[in-house]
Order: C-alpha cells, then sequence, then structure tokens
C-alpha cells in the first residue's frame, strides 16, 4: 500500500464491468460489491499509478455506448479497463466498443482466488463466470480488431497489478502527446535524413502537432527577461550544481553562465506561451543567440520537457513521452546518441552523449557546470552540466519514418560505470551494455533502420513503450534478452507487409 499521491492523480482510468439484467436484482447488487472491491483492489496496490475510478455495472447496449462516449469526452480518462464479471452477451458491446477512442485493457480476472470447494454450488457458478463471459467479449474484442491489453489473474497478484500499472504509465504517456505542441526553432539540420518525417501524419497517428518558428523569436524573448530573474536562476545554478569557479559572480566567464540562465529563461516562457511541451534546436541556424543553448535544454529536459537536437522533433515526442510515463520512478529520460564504442572483445560498450544536451534526471550525483569551445557551429562557447549517467537498467528507444509509417525501436540496456575518469570529455554521457550483446545490438538495430538519436529512458522500461506503441497502432522492434537475429530480421520483413496490409487503402 502506498501513501504517497499517485503520480497521475490528476487523470482517471475507468473500471467497467460487464453484466446483464438476466441475472435479477440480488445476483447484480453481488456483482457491483465485487467489482467495486477488484477496482478498490487496484487501487490500493500501489503498483497503479492513476486513480481507478468504478462505474456503474453495464447491462445493455445503449449504457455501454455512452460510457464509451462519456469516456471518449472526458479529457481526465486516460483509458478504460473491462472485466465481464458474469456473461454480458457481447453483441450488447459492439457499438459502445466501435466508438471507443481511449486505450483499452481487457483485465480477465474474477472476485475470489480459490474455489470454494467444499460448498460450491449453482448460485456460486452463476455469479462467477467471468472464465467464459470474459472469452464471449475477447471474441467480439478481436472481430473489430480492437488495439487493446490483456492481463489475466487476480487482483491481489503483485505481478497483475505491476503490469495494470504499466499499462497506465503507457497510457499517460500516450495522453500526453494526443495534445502535445512541438516548438522547433529553425529546422533540421541540412541533408540529415532520419531526423525528416512526415508531420502530418505524425499529428493523424498521435496527435501531435509541430511547427517551427524562427530563432530571434527566441532572441526577442531572451531581451524580455528581467536581470533580476537571471540573478535568481544563477544562485539557483550555485546551490544545486558545482559550477566551474570561472563561471562564478566575478569569474573571467560570468557572463556566459548569465547568459545560458537568460536562455533557460527566455526559452521556457516561449514555451508556456505556445503551451508546449517539447522543443527543438538546430546548431546550423542559431540567428542572433550568442551560444548554443546547452545547460537550458539540460535543464528544461529536466523539467519534463521533451527535447530533440538538430530539428529531430520525432526524438523530441519520444523525450516527452518518456517524462510522462516515467513520472514518479527513479531514474529518467533524456535524448541520447550512440556516439562512439569501446569494441573490446567480450566487454563491449557504447558511448552515448551528445554535443551538449543531455538530462540531468540521469544521475543523482551532482553535475558540474562547465564551459568549453563547441568546435562547430561557428559560435560562443556553450555552458553546460557534465555527468555521467547512473548504473541502472534502461532502454533506448527511436521513432522513425518508414515512409507508409512510422516505426519504434527499442533496445533494453544496462548502464554501467566508465572503466576511467574520463576526465579530458567535457560533455554529460551514458555508457551501456547493449541485450544481449553488441553484434546482435547493433546489427538488429541497423538492419531495422533505427535512428542515432533516441530517447533513453531509465524511469519507464520497454513495457511502458510497448503498451504505448500498441495504443497509437504503431510498429514496435524490440531488441532485448530473448533476440536472436534471424527472427528479428524476418520479424522486419513480416512487419513490412503487416503495416501495409493492416492500414488498408
Ligand atoms: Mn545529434
Amino acid at each position: 500500500m502506498s501513501a504517497t499521491p499517485k503520480p497521475y492523480s490528476d487523470r482517471e482510468i475507468w473500471f467497467l464491468t460487464g453484466s446483464q439484467d438476466l441475472y435479477g436484482p440480488e445476483t447484480l447488487a453481488q456483482v457491483e460489491a465485487q467489482a467495486r472491491q477488484i477496482a478498490e483492489t487496484l487501487n490500493i496496490s500501489g503498483d497503479i499509478p492513476a486513480p481507478i475510478v468504478f462505474r456503474p455495472v453495464l447491462k445493455d447496449a445503449d449504457s455501454i455506448r455512452r460510457t464509451m462516449l462519456a469516456a471518449n469526452s472526458d479529457d481526465k480518462v486516460i483509458g478504460v479497463i473491462t472485466w465481464m464479471h458474469t456473461f454480458s452477451p457481447a453483441k450488447m458491446w459492439i457499438t459502445g466498443l466501435d466508438s471507443l477512442r481511449k486505450p483499452l485493457l481487457h483485465f480477465h480476472t474474477q472476485a475470489n482466488v480459490a474455489l470454494p470447494w467444499d460448498t460450491i454450488d449453482f448460485d456460486f457458478m452463476n455469479l462467477n463466470q467471468a472464465a467464459h463471459g470474459d472469452r464471449e467479449y475477447a471474441y467480439l474484442a478481436t472481430r473489430l480488431n480492437l488495439p487493446r491489453t490483456t492481463v489475466a489473474g487476480h487482483a491481489t497478484n503483485p505481478e497483475v497489478t505491476r503490469r495494470i500499472g504499466q499499462w497506465v504509465r503507457g497510457a499517460a504517456g500516450f495522453d500526453a502527446v494526443r495534445d502535445l505542441k512541438v516548438v522547433r526553432f529553425g529546422d533540421n539540420m541540412r541533408n540529415v535524413a532520419v531526423t525528416e518525417g512526415d508531420k502530418t501524419e505524425a499529428e493523424l497517428q498521435l496527435g501531435v502537432s509541430v511547427n517551427t518558428w524562427a530563432v530571434n523569436d527566441l532572441v526577442a524573448a531572451m531581451a524580455a527577461v528581467p536581470t533580476a530573474q537571471i540573478d535568481e536562476l544563477v544562485a539557483e545554478y550555485e546551490l544545486l550544481y558545482d559550477v566551474a569557479p570561472e563561471l562564478l559572480p566575478g569569474g573571467a566567464r560570468h557572463d556566459s553562465l548569465r547568459y545560458a540562465a537568460q536562455q533557460e529563461i527566455a526559452l521556457e516562457n516561449f514555451l508556456t506561451a505556445h503551451g508546449a511541451k517539447a522543443f527543438t534546436t538546430n546548431f546550423e541556424d542559431l540567428g542572433a543567440l550568442k551560444q548554443l543553448p546547452g545547460l537550458a535544454v539540460q535543464r528544461l529536459m529536466a523539467k519534463g520537457y521533451g527535447f530533440g537536437a538538430e530539428g529531430d522533433w520525432k526524438t523530441a515526442i519520444l523525450v516527452r513521452a518518456a517524462k510522462v510515463m516515467g513520472a514518479g520512478l527513479k531514474g529518467g529520460a533524456s535524448l541520447m546518441e550512440d556516439y562512439t564504442y569501446d569494441l573490446t572483445p567480450g566487454h563491449e560498450l557504447i558511448l552515448g552523449a551528445h554535443m551538449l544536451e543531455i538530462c540531468p534526471t540521469l544521475t543523482a550525483g551532482k553535475p558540474r557546470v562547465e564551459i568549453h569551445p563547441l568546435g562547430i557551429g561557428g559560435k560562443d562557447d556553450p555552458v553546460r552540466l557534465v555527468f555521467t549517467a547512473d548504473a541502472v537498467p534502461g532502454v533506448v528507444v527511436s521513432l522513425t519514418d518508414m515512409r507508409d509509417r512510422f516505426r519504434l525501436t527499442a533496445n533494453v540496456v544496462d548502464l554501467v560505470n566508465p572503466p576511467a575518469d574520463l576526465p579530458h570529455l567535457p560533455v554529460a554521457r551514458a555508457i551501456w551494455q547493449p541485450r544481449p550483446d553488441f553484434t546482435t545490438s547493433a546489427e538488429c538495430w541497423l538492419t531495422a533502420g533505427g535512428a542515432h538519436h533516441t530517447a533513453l529512458s531509465t524511469a519507464a522500461g520497454i513495457e511502458a513503450f510497448a503498451a504505448f506503441a500498441n495504443m497509437a497502432q504503431m510498429e514496435l522492434l524490440v531488441i532485448d534478452e530473448d533476440t536472436r537475429q534471424q527472427d528479428f530480421a524476418n520479424q522486419c520483413k513480416w512487419n513490412q507487409a503487416y503495416y501495409r496490409l493492416a492500414r488498408g487503402l
């Protein structure tokens, strides 16, 4: 049991119980009492990050359809759980399920754990018949080709509540992108292929709205930042981080730190004014900015904003989704880029980093604030947070445009401590071992056409991303401890056919 508030306490998951009038009021009263009990058991488990809201038992097609329409139109509702306590003839569910536009979890359970073998009679059988009631319902859901997650087991089983919790995290991420606005400062880095994509299709599939502003609009927003606010933010930096002496007040380069603070305030004001929770920059298009935003971007990611570098709006979406799905968990999420390898046989490692923009939620340690030349872009030296991501399990996920669909590619990884201190590396970094091994991971990733930019999450894991993909009806290729190259290559090939067929004409 958990006393801390649920991370998505302002959202709801509706718990819908199916039955029918045939059973009579006495049995239906028991159905309702037991369904309430199950919803409450889920609520107090501590595993499920949104409130589960019990709704009146559904007994006919009209109330089912009206309930689904109500779920659709209520922004608080991020998903519905259905359970057929008794037999609920599934033709009653056709118009309702066909109307449903929110994520669906079919919870296949029953009120009791053990059967009362010594006392069981036909009244008991009459009340507790989800074993076939849920099969009738699932037949219909499958016939309608509804994307859904099915979880079977008793509500008191921790593995059951854990899995429902992961689905709720996926639903929260999906909800967050449904009305996400992404602000792009400038366009994509010139000539780069994988950061391009169909923004119109993305708005249809995910709901996300991606639009571009001139970077000099940000410069104008910087001019409006009051000096006192910069003073306050600089003081906060000194409190939270180990700031390099040259950047401290009185230091030779203190003005560069103040400039970074001014960027952070202006960026956040700009995003707030446009209702945006994600953004991109492009080092090739900095207008009148004096330095590429590094510290500012890192700090905004830590506040929950999605971000993609070089105009990469698709990764910005993923980072935002990862932030929401990981709410309340240890760890964090960041833009990441596969940078360079240690190819020592049997001990291969991937060093991930970026020019500057790695989110400090990847470490529980105290980052340093430093200033170094960038060597690209021809601007002033940018200020950045420098740290090494904590050695914990994680997942890297990329979103690529495959012409006729979007593809998510994910690799489950284990972050490790670096073999040495990296005293000369002037950027934040993460070092990981990919599962199942370097060769399989890299070759499968390349076969899948996965991007070099990813969202790295050490909070939300692969299950939440898989739920998200299912809700978005988006292809997901997973590379993990069970991956075999030949199977993976076949999956890529078959998916090619499946997604074209599934989409129709
Ligand atoms: Mn990059």
